[in-house]
């Protein structure tokens, strides 16, 4: 079956055409500056193959509407596209944010799932809604496909009660559904089932911890393949030192900020999602950038280092406290495949938790799997490129299956 997969932001759609029979990425596409003076928008026919055609177009893209039908134009194309018609896609996957507690799996779209999507908003209001414009102009440009949404807070779906709530009054949770939800499932969920694979292992007997870190940040507790906890909360702000979100602080810093900066909460919201994190501590939010500065002797940049893979680690040692025997711990996304400084930044002195890193092995880079603890180590330490559009189309496949 052919899935088309859309990943439908504020301003931008990332799609991707995949056949679920070969794994194969027909078509990679990425709209961007949607509603601004003029747009962009990228297409690989065939990517990374010989065979790529690369075509770019520059032109006002006033709404997502007329951005996907420019993409369904060029994935039809005579001669660059790779269909002949869109009728040959049978069914599309829609990356969705927040499902809440209403989605505790991949489900097909029907009026009552678009409802409890837009009963989501408030959870997640800029990613919830953008995501629901992908769904409507899909649903629109495609009326005889299935289209099926994938929830990146269902898989910490299994997450309990002494994990998911928050110590504040228990009527903000039944009447606000102000409790942890977890993000990047769909990335926590796709390496942890590569993991047991590997191991050879039933995915249901596996206790891992993953590590998902790129420009957003998480770690999640895996206990027999599902998720017990997970280090982002109610929205993607909790837990890890990100690209410019801040991770945990003292909730009272925003009283602070209110009363001693004047600072609003519109003010407080920014600082906190776009200008801390790595950003925050020393101007950059690339780790590429981070290393190149340090090795210049740039102070900030060293600081803010160490306080992301500090951070990393707490989080890594509480989770195999949660687990009490872990199998493995995955590092999957941009800095955990890339990053072997902060993936041993992130690891040291567990020796006494049974993880031994083998750094040569930590230095390799790949786009396949690699394994990074020595033989001897008790818990196996493994790099697996995540794959989510890959994870999305799997479930789209396996929702219409059944
Ligand atoms: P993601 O959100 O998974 O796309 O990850 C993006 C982030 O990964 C970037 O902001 C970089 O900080 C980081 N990254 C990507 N490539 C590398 C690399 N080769 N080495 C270190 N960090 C990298």
């Amino acid at each position: 079956m052919k899935v088309l997969v859309i990943n439908s932001g504020s301003s931008s759609i990332k799609y991707q055409l995949l056949d679920t029979e070969t794994e194969a990425v027909m078509v990679n596409g990425l709209v961007e500056r949607i509603g601004e003076e003029v747009g962009d928008l990228k297409n690989k026919a065939f990517p990374g193959t010989e065979n790529e055609v690369v075509t770019e177009i520059q032109q006002p893209i006033p709404d997502h509407n007329t951005g996907m039908r420019l993409a369904i134009e060029l994935i039809t194309d005579p001669e660059k596209g790779v269909l002949k018609d869109k009728g040959e896609i049978g069914a599309i996957g829609h990356r969705v944010v927040h499902g809440g507690e209403d989605f505790h799996k991949s489900t097909v779209i029907t009026d009552e799932v678009i409802a409890a999507i837009e009963a989501c908003v408030p959870l997640a209001p800029l990613h919830n809604s953008a995501n629901l414009d992908g769904i409507r102009v899909a649903m629109e440009l495609f009326p005889e496909a299935p289209q099926v949404a994938v929830f990146d807070t269902a898989f910490h779906q299994t997450i309990p009660a002494h994990a998911y709530m928050y110590a504040l009054p228990y009527a903000l949770y039944e009447e606000n559904r102000i409790r942890r939800y977890g993000f990047h499932g769909t990335s926590h969920k796709f390496v942890a089932g590569e993991m047991a694979r590997l191991l050879g292992k039933p995915l249901e007997e596996t206790n891992m911890v993953t590590v998902h870190l790129g420009n957003g940040g998480s770690i999640t507790a895996v206990e027999n393949g599902q998720s017990v906890d997970t280090s982002m909360g109610m929205t993607p702000l909790e837990g890890l030192v990100m690209g410019t979100r801040s991770g945990d602080v003292d909730p009272a810093v925003h009283t602070f900020l209110a009363r001693n900066k004047g600072m609003d909460i519109e003010q407080i919201d920014t600082l906190l999602n776009k200008e801390s994190g790595l950003k925050g501590l020393c101007g950059m939010n690339d780790m590429r950038d981070i290393h190149a500065a340090i090795e210049k002797g740039d102070k900030h940049a060293e600081i803010a280092l160490g306080v992301q893979t500090y951070r990393n680690r707490k989080y890594i040692g509480a989770y195999m406290a949660v687990l009490g025997r872990v199998d493995a711990i995955v590092f999957t996304a941009g800095i955990g495949e890339n990053d072997d400084i902060v993936r041993r930044e992130s690891l040291k002195d567990l020796e006494a938790f049974g993880v031994e890193i083998d750094q040569d092995a930590n230095a390799k880079r790949g786009k396949e799997p690699f394994k990074i603890s020595t033989e001897a180590s008790k818990v196996a330490v493994w790099v697996i490129p995540t794959n989510e559009e890959l994870a999305i189309a799997r479930e789209a496949r396996e929702v219409l299956s059944k």
